[in-house]
């Protein structure tokens, strides 16, 4: 711990209402609804990363509520209860994110699952589903969701039979997001603190400290937002870390792939940012080394997701140039569902996010701070 001054004690380390832990989309936009709810409360954000560190500012910014074949997969892990109110929470989410942030470059450019050869059961399972799910989704959406697609040529991708349109899904830009909930959080009076990784927290019954790698916090209630970093902080909670490699090339004049993707049963996803082609995926080649925190690349996904842009999705287009790799770290658990409970009187978690954060994270920051404010 490393000393502080008078002043930074009784000014910057001065006892807050609520801490939230974690500067990602559920984080800050808990922060957000705090203040809202409570306008007087004194709300501080500690994250350990110089800009927010976590999904949030690594994800591909695919608005998305589902594939068909994901829906039909979830079936055999949830009743449909429970899948139709997660979809009907996304698209919500969605909605929401529409409605409140009109500068982030949110498209509804459709989503697209592609079906090749090797899928063609699948892809007959999906269409024995198509008009079930467009009748249940009607309720929220108002329109048929999903449209089989006749003619893909356009997009010029090699070895693809099928193709299965969500024509409500999107794409936005994950960084103007995330600055603009910075942003929004600075004008409420939301403290950010960056660079202050959370190493413990600890509750006695007057208050809680938030200890960091160099100072203490306190205050009367936390927020643990960190998703994909739970188990230091959480380790009875059920979250399990999934790190995801992503590229970017560089401009491809006349790019045809416009649209979000899905390939090889969601394993795969691109889209494209302008007339660059962004493409992520490929954990189910090493399920083990991909289950960490540790950002980093790996040969055999890289190699792999460049084979895809050469042989499925680009294979006319000579010499793709990538400009940038990287990877970011997700929350998974045994069940999809994400966790947004009490861990005691003072302490609250929201994590678990999976791959649809940029969805429904608003949704679960602000249910995390209507608990949260009324424990
Ligand atoms: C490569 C990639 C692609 C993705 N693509 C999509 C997509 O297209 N569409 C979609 O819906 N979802 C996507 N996701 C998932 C989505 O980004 C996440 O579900 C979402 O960002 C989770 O938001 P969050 O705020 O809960 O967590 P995060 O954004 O992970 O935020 C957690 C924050 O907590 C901070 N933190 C962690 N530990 C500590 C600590 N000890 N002390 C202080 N701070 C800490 C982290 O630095 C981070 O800033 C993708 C994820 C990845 C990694």
């Amino acid at each position: 711990m490393i000393q502080t001054s008078f002043w930074e004690q009784s000014v910057f380390l001065r006892p807050r209402d609520y801490l939230i832990v974690g500067s990602g989309i559920t984080g800050l936009s808990a922060a957000l609804r705090i203040k809202e709810l409570q306008p007087s409360a004194s709300v501080a954000v500690i994250e350990r990363g110089t800009l927010p560190s976590g999904a949030g500012t690594k994800n591909a910014g695919f608005a998305c509520f589902g594939s068909l074949s994901e829906l039909v997969d979830d079936l055999n892990h949830m009743s449909e209860n429970q899948l139709l109110d997660l979809v009907f929470k996304r698209r919500r989410g969605l909605q929401l994110l529409q409605r409140k942030f009109p500068n982030i470059d949110f498209e509804q450019c459709g989503g697209y699952e592609l079906f090749t050869s090797a899928d063609q059961d699948r892809y007959e399972s999906c269409l024995q589903f198509i008009n079930h799910f467009n009748q249940k989704l009607k309720k929220e959406v108002g329109e048929n969701v999903f449209v089989e697609l006749s003619e893909f040529e356009k997009f010029g991708f090699q070895g693809v039979s099928h193709i299965i349109q969500n024509r409500f899904e999107g794409a936005l830009n994950p960084g103007k997001f995330m600055r603009e909930l910075l942003r929004r959080c600075r004008n409420a009076d939301i403290e950010i603190f960056s660079g202050a990784d959370v190493v413990n927290i600890d509750e006695t019954s007057g208050e809680v400290t938030v200890s960091t790698t160099y100072h203490d916090f306190t205050c009367e209630k936390v927020l643990v937002a960190v998703n994909g970093f739970a188990q230091k902080l959480l380790p009875g909670v059920d979250v399990v870390p999934a790190r995801a490699q992503v590229l970017i090339t560089k401009p491809i004049p006349d790019l045809k792939v416009k649209g979000t993707f899905h390939y090889d049963r969601g394993y795969y996803y691109f889209r494209n940012v302008g007339n660059r082609l962004l493409l992520g995926g490929g954990r189910n080649l090493d399920v083990d080394g991909e289950t960490t925190t540790v950002a980093a690349l790996t040969k055999k996904i890289q190699n792999r997701l460049e084979e895809l842009i050469a042989q499925v999705i680009l294979p006319t287009v000579p010499n793709v140039e990538i400009e940038q790799r990287w990877s970011g770290i997700m929350g998974t658990g045994k069940s999809k569902s994400v966790i947004v409970k009490n861990i005691s009187d003072r302490v609250v978690c929201a994590v678990r996010l999976g791959g649809m954060g940029v969805a429904i994270g608003s949704i679960i920051g602000e249910e995390a701070a209507d608990l949260i404010c009324k424990t």
